[in-house]
Parts: C-alpha cells; sequence; structure tokens
C-alpha cells in the first residue's frame, strides 16, 4: 500500500546543507509524524579534510573526504530523525571558479536535464506535498547550490505533483542584526565588511512569504550541526552560546514559489493547507 502520509523532501548540495538550512524544519516535521527525505545531490568531496586539511592542498584526497562526509551526514540525519537519504552522488564542484567546477562527473559540469531526470525519478518514488530547495542564486553562490535549485525546478516542473515549493531563504534584517551580533561576540573580525554594505544579502523581510519557528528543535538543530564535525563553516555557530543560537538559527525562513493549497501568506507552518 502506498504511504499516505504528508512528505517533505529536501534538496540540498553538500553533506552538511541539510542541518544549516533546513534543519529545524526537518526535525519539526519529523516529530510531527510526516515522512522526510533529503536528497544530497554531491559527495562533499570538495569539503576539508579530517585533519583540517584544505582541498587543492598536498595530502587532500577527494574520495577519502566524501567517505568520512557520508558518515557525518548519516549521523546528522539520524539527529534529525530524517527517515530516507537518497544520494545522487555526484563529485562536488567546489567553489565558483574552481578547477573543480569542470572535472568529469561534477555537479556543476552535469547537463541539468540529466540530474532533473534522477530527481524526477525520487519525487515520483515518494511524491513529496512539499519540497524545497535553494533559491536562483543558491544563497551565496556556489556552483553546485545553483545547480541544485536549477535540477530542482525542472523536475519539479516535470512530474507536477508537489503541491508547494518553497526556496530558503534569510531576512535582511535578520542578517544585519546576525552581523552585528557575530562582531559583538567576536565571531567575526572586527574590521569584517558589514551587511549593511552587502545588499544583495538577504531578501527584504516583507518579501518572506513562510516564517517557521523551530527553536524548540534548536539543540537538534545544533547537534546535527556538530555532526558535521570535519567542516570549518558551521564552526562559528557551534561556538555560539545555546541562548544565541537560539536566537539567530531558531527561525527558517522561505519563498513559497509554487503552491496549490491558496494558504494565506504569511504562512507559519510548511503545511499550511495540507494538513
Ligand atoms: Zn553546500
Amino acid at each position: 500500500m502506498p504511504d499516505q502520509r504528508l512528505t517533505l523532501m529536501a534538496v540540498h548540495a553538500h553533506p552538511d546543507d541539510e542541518a544549516t538550512g533546513t534543519g529545524g524544519v526537518l526535525a519539526k516535521a519529523a516529530d510531527e509524524g510526516i515522512r522526510t527525505v533529503l536528497v544530497t545531490c554531491t559527495d562533499g568531496g570538495c569539503g576539508d579534510g579530517p585533519d583540517g586539511v584544505k582541498p587543492g592542498e598536498p595530502g587532500h584526497d577527494p574520495r577519502a573526504v566524501a567517505a568520512f562526509r557520508r558518515a557525518e551526514l548519516e549521523a546528522s540525519c539520524a539527529v534529525l530523525g530524517i527517515e530516507h537519504v537518497e544520494m545522487l552522488g555526484y563529485a562536488d564542484s567546489g567553489m565558483v571558479g574552481w578547477a573543480t567546477n569542470d572535472a568529469p562527473g561534477s555537479f556543476w559540469s552535469t547537463p541539468v536535464d540529466e540530474g532533473a531526470a534522477r530527481l524526477a525519478e525520487l519525487i515520483e518514488r515518494y511524491r513529496p506535498d512539499v519540497v524545497v530547495t535553494y533559491d536562483e542564486n543558491g544563497f551565496y553562490g556556489h556552483p553546485d547550490h545553483i545547480q541544485a535549485h536549477r535540477i530542482t525546478m525542472a523536475a519539479v516542473a516535470a512530474t507536477g505533483t508537489a503541491a508547494k515549493v518553497y526556496w530558503t531563504t534569510v531576512p535582511r534584517t535578520s542578517m544585519l542584526e546576525f552581523g552585528r551580533m557575530a562582531k559583538e561576540q567576536g565571531l567575526i573580525p572586527e574590521d569584517a565588511p558589514d551587511f549593511d554594505e552587502m545588499p544583495d544579502f538577504g531578501v527584504p523581510d516583507e518579501e518572506i512569504t513562510t516564517w517557521i519557528d523551530v527553536r524548540k528543535y534548536a539543540e537538534r538543530k545544533r547537534a546535527a550541526m556538530a555532526a558535521h564535525a570535519s567542516q570549518s563553516d558551521s564552526a562559528m555557530f557551534l561556538q555560539m552560546s545555546s541562548e544565541v543560537f537560539e536566537k539567530v538559527m531558531g527561525v527558517e525562513t522561505f519563498l513559497r514559489v509554487r503552491d496549490s493549497t491558496g494558504a494565506a501568506t504569511p504562512e507559519d507552518d510548511l503545511f499550511a493547507g495540507l494538513r
């Protein structure tokens, strides 16, 4: 018999993105009996090595990095209660401009149609009611995030079954507050540029359609981020006190870009109109 439960599918680029951007909504959905599916597109092979060795440095072995990042991903998903983890297994393309962008097998060099066809198969299998991915800039311009966005939007269009589709985003006011607070706490250097000077970061609050309070799940989100211990990206967040972490990471915000439920916005539930 087919699974009749509501289903949430999150499509992410690398092992660890599930925790940072959507750890709260995934844990919340899992607790509410919603079936959760994570699709991780790349193997994360361009991440840091276990001893902090950076990609491109001697001793950095992308295959070894991918292997332990897979174990970290499994630990993170266990903390969050994610039921199904699907890895598309593309090679991590690295940051914009790296030679790995165009390496054979890299996600970035994979035709969108090909990636979308594989994701469409998973959408047909799980029939998610709600799909979450990045915006067209991948939030901060990482090629794999942009590619994850592209294949997701193509697969959603081809399958046509998801009732709601969301892009992760950050409200502009939170970015400004976060920047101020991080400087105050010494988490970023005093002379780092202020977010006020970077008008492209975050979206105006009034454009945000969906605000999810995940404070109840903040500790699990933090534990999931901590499971990706080999990666330095989240170190700053893990240094925060529980109180500050909850403040910074306790609300997850989204742009609703597809909807067949008619639920009014702003909304406080990804499944508004479906329950
Ligand atoms: Zn990523």
